[in-house]
This record gives structure tokens, sequence and C-alpha cells, in this order.
């Protein structure tokens, strides 16, 4: 059997994170980068990881009429799209699919039929799909592509009765980011192209389907009608049908889960009105009308998804005690930076999610103050350490990705999150939040409804902050940070109150001072037991797990976030009575920010008998984790 390193999997375990909590102790100390020579700018900003030829043709609208098939797994109908030339000697459409059976493709001009037309498929590529190729007349403006998606489509979730709470309804649900659309519909698939769309979906009786858009009442055919008028990229087209229900947070503001978890929900989450409030204060009005949150079955493998005006979260953020809310910070502030101000390209990834984590921790310290906001940025940075030190090459540690990055998941590690966020907090202490709060919200102003590069921030950067500022920063550090690997000398060092008293008590249970009960944990929050637990030291013995164990109920316990450091800690230190409870969590939990860890964590185990017990757990829990969550642990474990 070959044992996976941990530099081949860590980079899927800390893939897509949205929650950026539960970080262990940093594997290597502030992995500085030396004296970054400039680096010359891009020499390309096109998305290579789409078919469009959207320098060509550009699509503009999308309207998708769909029947919802449960039974044969399939999304079924008709995507009818609007496009503008470019180019106006353009003769090809260019679309996106993968895993579609493509049925007919007929094209108009003004609304009037001009035939069925003869479209080409290219053979499939393993990531990108395969490139639909529609040949228009000089006169057409729209195509109308019959389809039908795969059962096995990555970007759709089919869940039977028995894997939902209810146990009475199937659901489905979606996940587009980074290249999932093209499996839901032809597009041109890329964060470069920005398309308004339209829907008509039809479900079975008892569900209720939402998309991420206006979401429409059943007209008398017993249709749902959905309208998105404001221009999206691909990516953020999302659809959830299930036994759904809605409570209200307030006017605009409210949550839909299943009914089991939808109380618990609407109180966890009951602070994202003043979320909003603090988001609009700092960086501009809210521009996507409501703001609703929907809360997923277990199996979906993110800690949110920032689909506008419809955020889909993991149910695992509803901990009891409002502690896990930062992630509805970060997907609500995806509202400003991404959805709004989206990055051009895969490899622009940090625009989105850097400022996005930027956002949420300013957010965060507006509501809850400072010295939370420390504590996040503390476990922030000790789990993008890990990400660095585990990254594949030092390129895909820039925030600029490299030219050559051969998925958008390398994108989406840390890196982007925290590095990218801890950029801007470097911008910040150099030039006063009272030039750069408004010179961010500047940004996101200017820029709304757009797709950017990197070098159009350094650029804008530029202009509106450093001309009028010479000396706040100098281009070396820059190109530190933006082309340059590792985490920059100039980085801010968090320092947490609250986490060095949190050391100083471990320290004493540690060397035996003190009993676990009488350590002084009454006010912990989530945040520090995460510090204490994922900075345990090396070579505790099997009976202090246990008497922690005893004394604080960590093996089982309902914080998702919490059980995952213990877990992580019962399988390095080999505390066995832990695993049962680690085998009810990996059976019923699908979130890849634990779940990827953990199976890595088993099977780089040197006792063989965990990674075969992982082997057999894994065998059961596949069939109800989400495709990509299929996927990546296909690598890790080396299926
Ligand atoms: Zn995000």
């Amino acid at each position: 059997m070959t044992i996976l390193k941990p530099a081949i999997f860590t980079l899927f375990a800390v893939a897509a994170l949205t929650a950026c909590q539960g970080a262990e102790a940093p594997v290597k100390e502030n992995m500085t980068t030396e004296k970054a020579e400039p680096t010359p700018r891009a020499m390309t900003n096109k998305d290579k990881f789409t078919y469009a030829n959207y320098d060509e043709v550009r699509v503009t609208h999308v309207d998708l009429n769909l029947d919802v098939n449960f039974d044969a797994k399939v999304l079924d109908g008709i995507a009818t799209i609007d496009f503008e030339r470019v180019k106006s000697d353009a003769d090809t459409l260019v679309l996106d699919t993968k895993d579609l059976l493509i049925k007919s493709v007929r094209i108009f001009s003004g609304g009037i039929a001009e035939g069925v037309t003869d479209y080409t498929m290219d053979a499939a590529d393993k990531v990108l799909g395969e490139a639909l190729r529609i040949p228009l007349t000089d006169k057409t403006d729209q195509v109308l592509i019959s389809y039908r998606t795969s059962p096995s489509a990555e970007g759709l979730q089919w869940l039977s009765p028995e894997q939902t709470a209810g146990k009475k309804h199937p659901f489905l649900f979606s996940q587009a980011q980074a290249l999932n659309a093209r499996t839901m519909a032809p597009l041109q698939d890329t964060p470069a192209v920005r398309m308004t769309y339209s829907a008509t979906l039809r479900v079975p009786d008892g569900l209720l389907p939402l998309m991420s858009a206006s979401q429409g009442a059943k007209d008398a055919n017993g249709e749902y009608r959905f309208e998105m008028p404001q221009p999206i990229p691909s990516y953020l087209l999302a659809i959830a049908v299930g036994d759904i229900k809605f409570k209200p947070i307030n006017d605009h503001i409210g949550v839909y889960a299943e009914e089991y978890i939808l109380d618990a929900a609407a109180e966890e989450f009951s602070e994202t009105p003043q979320m909003e409030e603090a988001n609009t204060k700092l960086y501009g009005p809210y521009l996507w009308g409501r703001y609703d949150l929907i809360v997923l079955p277990p199996s979906f493998p993110y800690g949110g998804m920032e689909n506008p005006r419809l955020s889909f979260l993991t149910p695992t953020l509803v901990a009891g005690d409002k502690s896990l809310t930062n992630v509805v910070a970060h997907e609500l502030a995806h509202s400003w930076s991404g959805n709004l101000v989206t990055n051009a390209t895969w490899r622009d990834a940090w625009l989105n999610e850097g400022f996005t984590s930027y956002v949420e921790n300013r957010v965060m310290e507006e509501l809850y103050g400072e010295r939370r906001a420390v504590m996040e940025q503390v476990l922030d940075m000790e789990g993008m350490k890990r990400a660095i030190s585990e990254a594949k090459r030092p390129e895909l540690t820039h925030l600029k990705m490299p030219e050559d990055m051969e998925h958008p998941d390398d994108a989406f590690t840390l890196v982007s999150y925290i590095k990218g966020a801890n950029f801007l907090f470097f911008l910040e202490d150099r030039f006063g939040r009272a030039k750069f709060d408004p010179f961010l919200k500047a940004w996101f102003n200017e820029n709304a409804f757009k797709a950017v590069t990197t070098e159009d921030f350094l650029d804008y950067l530029n202009v509106n902050l450093r001309k009028d500022n010479p000396e706040a920063v100098t281009d070396v550090e820059i190109d530190a940070w933006v082309y340059g690997p590792g985490l920059p000398e100039t980085a801010r060092k968090p320092e947490s109150d609250a986490f060095s008293a949190v050391d100083a008590q471990s320290a004493d249970w540690v060397s035996g001072t003190v009993k676990a009960s009488e350590l002084e944990t009454d006010a912990w929050s989530t945040h520090e037991w995460l510090h204490f637990l994922n900075n345990l030291p090396q070579g505790i013995t099997e009976a202090q797990f246990a008497e922690l164990d005893d004394t604080f109920s960590l093996t089982g316990t309902q914080n998702a976030e919490t059980a995952f450091a213990w877990y992580m800690q019962a399988i390095k230190g080999g505390y066995d009575a832990a695993y049962p409870e680690l085998e009810n969590f990996l059976m019923t939990v699908g979130r890849g920010k634990f779940i990827y860890r953990l199976y890595g964590a088993l099977k780089s185990s040197e006792r063989e008998d965990l990674q075969f017990w992982a082997a057999d757990i894994y065998e059961a829990a596949r069939p109800g984790y989400h495709p990509i969550a299929q996927r990546r642990i296909d690598a890790i474990m080396n299926k």
C-alpha cells in the first residue's frame, strides 16, 4: 500500500475553505521570503480553464427551463443563451460543457428561428470537460440548447430521502465554483464573463426549489420562476431543492433549512443584519436585494458558498453559541468582494478570497470587538503557515497563482484566503484606516459588476493610494506579497492576550502542576478551545488524553470545530477511545475542511490498523459524500 506523504494530500485538506478556523500549530516557523526581485507583470490574463471564446463572443443572458428529475437524478430541459459579438465577424460560439448530453442546438436571429445547427463537441478533457462549438450566421444572436445533465455531475448532489434529516423527501443542491457550472448547463464558464439569468423549474410536489436569484412563487402551471437581474459570473449559478422551510430574521434577511434545524439556525445567525450594517458602513450599500441563508444537509462540502442573494451554509456552523458565525460574515462579505468585484481568472482568486477574509475580520471586529477579531487572526495565521509549509511548490504560495497551475483548486488554499487578507492588513497598517477604508470602498464601488485582475488592483493602488503616500510601501515589499513565496517579513504578527492566558494554563496542566478539572475554562469560547487543542504538545500520554476527555467530554462534542481539533490530536496521539465517535463524525459530516485532513491523518498514520480502518470507513461513507469530496478523498486514499 502506498502511503501518501502530507505534501501530496494536504493541499486538498486546506482547499476551498471558507471557514478559516481550526488550524493546527504551525509546522514551520515564519517561512519568510527572501528579498523579492520585482517580477514582470503576468504576460497573459486570459482564463485558461475555459474553452469559451469570450474575446470574440460574450454570453449576456441565460434562460433555463428545466425539469428537476429526482428519479433519473438529472436536470433536463432547455438553455436559451443570448450573446453579443465582441468581434463582428465571429462565426462560432464556444461554450463549456462537462458530462452534459446535448440533444439539439437551434439558432435564432431577432427572435426568429434560423434552424437546427450542426454543432460539434471536442473530445472530453478530465478537468475542462468538452467544448461545445456552435456555428453562427452573421445574424444569429441567440441559441437554444436542449440538454440533460449527468447523474454523476460533479456540480450536483442528489440526496435520497434517507440522506436528509426529515427522511421523507429527496434533496438536491449545487456547487458550481470553480469549474462545475458547466456540469449544470452549457455556459461560458469563466469568471471573466458576467451574465444575467432567469429560470423556470418544475419540481416534484412537496419540494421547494431555490436559486441564487429572486425566489419565485409557484404559478398556476405548478412551475417556479426565478430572475437574477444583476449580471453574475457562471460560478454563482446555484440551485437547491428539498423539503425546505423559511424563517425570517428581518424584512430582507432570512433562513431556509430543513425543519429540524430551522429555529436553531435562525437563532444562530440572528446577528446577520448587524453584519450587513457593518459591511455597508465600511464599504457601501448591499446591492443584491434580499440576503438569505440556506442551511444544507451535512454532506455540503464547504463551510459556505457565497451564492448571491442566497448563501449556502454547512449545518456544522450551528454550534449553539454563535461562535462560528464568522463564516456568515465571510459569505456576506462576498457580496462586495467576489460577487460584485470578481477575480477575472482563478489565478487571481485571492482578489475574491483574500479581500473577503479581510472584510470578514473587519466585520467581526465591528460586531464583537478586537479581542475576538485578533483570536481569529491568530488561528488563521497558524492555518496559513501550515498551508505554506505543505504547498506542492513555492509558486503556489504566491498571491498571483502561476500561469501553469493545474486546477483552480490550487488557488483555493489558505494562501489566497489568509495571505491575501494579511496583504490587506499590511496595507491598512502602512496607510492607516483613515485612508485605507475609503480606498477599499472606492475599489468596490468603481469596479462593481466587473472582473478584475491582480494587476488591475495594483494599478488602482498605485494611482489612488501610493501616489499621494509614496513613502508608505515600496515596490519590493508589494512584489514580495504578490509575486513572492511564503509569508513576507512585513506581515502583521497578531498576538492574542486571550491565547497567552490559555497557553499559560495549558503549560501548567501539561507539566502536572494543575489537574484538568482545575483549568479555568468557563469563559473559554470555541476560539480558545481550538487554540488549546491545536497546540497540545507532542507526547501527551493516553492518561492525559483521557483526563481531558473525562473532564470536558470532548469525544462526541457537538461543536464540529472542537470535535475536529480533538480528533486530529486523538489520531496523532493514538487515543483510541475517541475512535468510535470519530467514525460517527466521518459518517455524518461531509465538510471538506474537516474530513480531508482527518482521512489524510489516518491514511498517513504509522499504524496500519488505522489505515485499514480509515479505508473501511471511507468505503461506507463515500456514497453519502458530495462528488467534489469523493474526488478529493479518492486522491487522498489513493484509490
Ligand atoms: Zn470565500
